[in-house]
């Protein structure tokens, strides 16, 4: 009988499939002919038949949102965003734990996982290249050396405040304005 075929040979799929790709195609093929002789054969598809077919839609929108993730992670940079994929990822893998397939999520979550400390720096730099602009706009020479030497943001118990870059040669330094202050904070 076809439909217990098309049925049966997608149970063995997701029982055995270790590629994303293939078995959401083999799903969604199977899901339209199978929807094309549902109303002519109704009395063919059994209760059980019914639910496992019901739960294949799940795994398949599931599929898609896994395979769109997967493309998507390779740009990666924002740490909220790291946070938020290794949800979705894990979300993802409770619905389709029970087939081989959860070994590709498990794997994408541990590459993340691993990505950690790449992501953590290129958002430390993202936000250290914003405040190295901000001081450079801010920059000013050191009116003690009068060579032209420039001043830089230094951090130090009582906060920020500016140094000289000869130091220690030289021990200029000068509090923030409160302009230049909250420049900084912005
Ligand atoms: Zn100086």
């Amino acid at each position: 009988m076809e439909i217990q075929r098309i049925i049966d040979k997608t149970r063995k799929n997701l029982l055995e499939s270790v590629s994303e790709k293939n078995l959401l195609k083999i799903i969604e093929e199977n899901l339209k002919r199978l929807r094309k002789l549902y109303p002519e054969n109704k009395n063919l598809f059994t209760n059980s038949d019914i639910i496992f077919l019901k739960s294949l839609n799940n795994i398949s929108q599931k599929l898609i949102l896994f395979i769109e993730i997967c493309e998507e992670l390779p740009y990666l940079t924002d740490i909220f965003d790291y946070y938020e994929y290794i949800e979705k990822l894990n979300s993802i893998r409770g619905d389709i734990k029970d087939f081989p397939i959860c070994k590709r999520v498990d794997k994408e979550i541990r590459e993340l996982i691993e990505r950690y400390e790449e992501i953590h720096i290129k958002e430390q730099q993202k936000m250290g290249h914003l405040l190295n602009k901000k001081i450079i706009q801010l920059e000013l020479n050191c009116p003690l050396c009068k060579e032209g030497h420039k001043m830089t943001i230094r951090n130090g118990t009582y906060g920020t405040f500016w140094g000289c870059s000869q130091f220690p040669n030289c021990t200029y330094t000068k509090k923030l304005s409160p302009e230049e202050q909250s420049y900084l904070n912005t």
